[in-house]
């Protein structure tokens, strides 16, 4: 992880951590001095930020550079990962339901499975998304559903294509994609080289709890109209944490910089109370 990036984290953790409470204190300072109504309602909404995020490629790669870069990405994954078709139709049927009531269901998905006793599941710009067969042995639908739905989350804010702009590999990336025109050749092998690094240290799949807490957002908001129960998100979350009590190793590490599960959870009833029909 380069430097820039790794400050980058440690500053969106940090805001993440303070904002809450700073905003918290502030409003109830002014409640008693201006004796105001109640805290208006957004400052217990986890997700206040996100509700009215409109997300497109503007300012980072566009669509078409995001998917060339994601046929580059992937088969660099394959390099690293031992594919398999092993539960991949189950995969592959979930996760599109959950792709076309998103916000991006234009892009073309594609669905992974990874032979894997890691509980891990991860996305790449492109539609490109992955699970271990550890991780679906554990998952009902409903479950596998919000771990599908919350990858696919990633892709429809561009987390990645975000990332990959602050690295210092980034203008030429970006140059190369321009120049590219099939999978072979010096410009594709340079490439290559520089994508292959950048996925062996996970630099694209490494992201803040702000990039989680927005993914997490937008994947309960697609599981009812997918026809999956949302409940299924907070299930999942509660299996991840009795797999990290009992043994932390068999968490990918996106699991355990994800953050804190106990939060997560509260957050996505959260969610799911204000879905509900009233
Ligand atoms: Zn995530």
């Amino acid at each position: 992880m380069t430097r820039i990036i790794r400050i980058f984290l440690v500053t969106s953790i940090v805001i993440a951590v303070l904002s809450p409470n700073t905003i918290r204190s502030a409003g109830a300072r002014s409640a008693t001095t201006l004796v105001a109504g109640p805290p208006p309602a957004q400052y217990d909404d986890p997700y206040s930020e996100f509700r009215n995020a409109r997300y497109s490629n503007a300012g980072l790669l566009n669509e078409r550079e995001e998917l060339k870069l994601g046929v580059q990405l992937h088969r660099e994954a394959t390099k690293k990962f031992n594919l398999t078709d092993a539960g991949l139709a189950r995969v592959d049927r979930i996760g599109q339901r959950c792709a076309r009531f998103s916000l991006r269901p234009g892009l073309t998905y594609k669905f992974h499975v990874i032979e894997s006793r890691e509980f891990n599941a991860f996305s790449l710009p492109g539609g490109h998304v992955y699970i271990t067969t550890a991780m679906l042995r554990q998952a009902n639908d409903n479950e596998l559903a919000s771990v599908l739905s919350h990858e696919i989350g990633h892709i429809v804010a561009r987390h990645s294509l975000k990332t990959l702009k602050q690295s210092r590999e980034y203008d030429d990336i970006a140059t190369s994609l321009g120049e590219l025109t099939g999978v072979a050749g010096t410009v594709a092998r340079d490439l290559g080289v520089a994508l292959g690094k950048m996925v062996g240290a996970g630099l694209l799949t490494v992201h803040s709890r702000e990039e989680e807490r927005e993914a997490d957002f937008l994947g309960v908001r697609a599981m009812p109209g997918a026809g999956f129960d949302p409940q299924g998100m907070v299930t999942m979350f509660q299996k991840l944490q009795q797999i990290e009590e009992r043994n932390s190793d068999l968490l990918g590490s996106l699991f355990s910089d994800h953050p804190d599960a106990e939060e997560r959870i509260a957050n996505t009833r959260y969610e799911i109370r204000r879905m509900r029909p009233r």
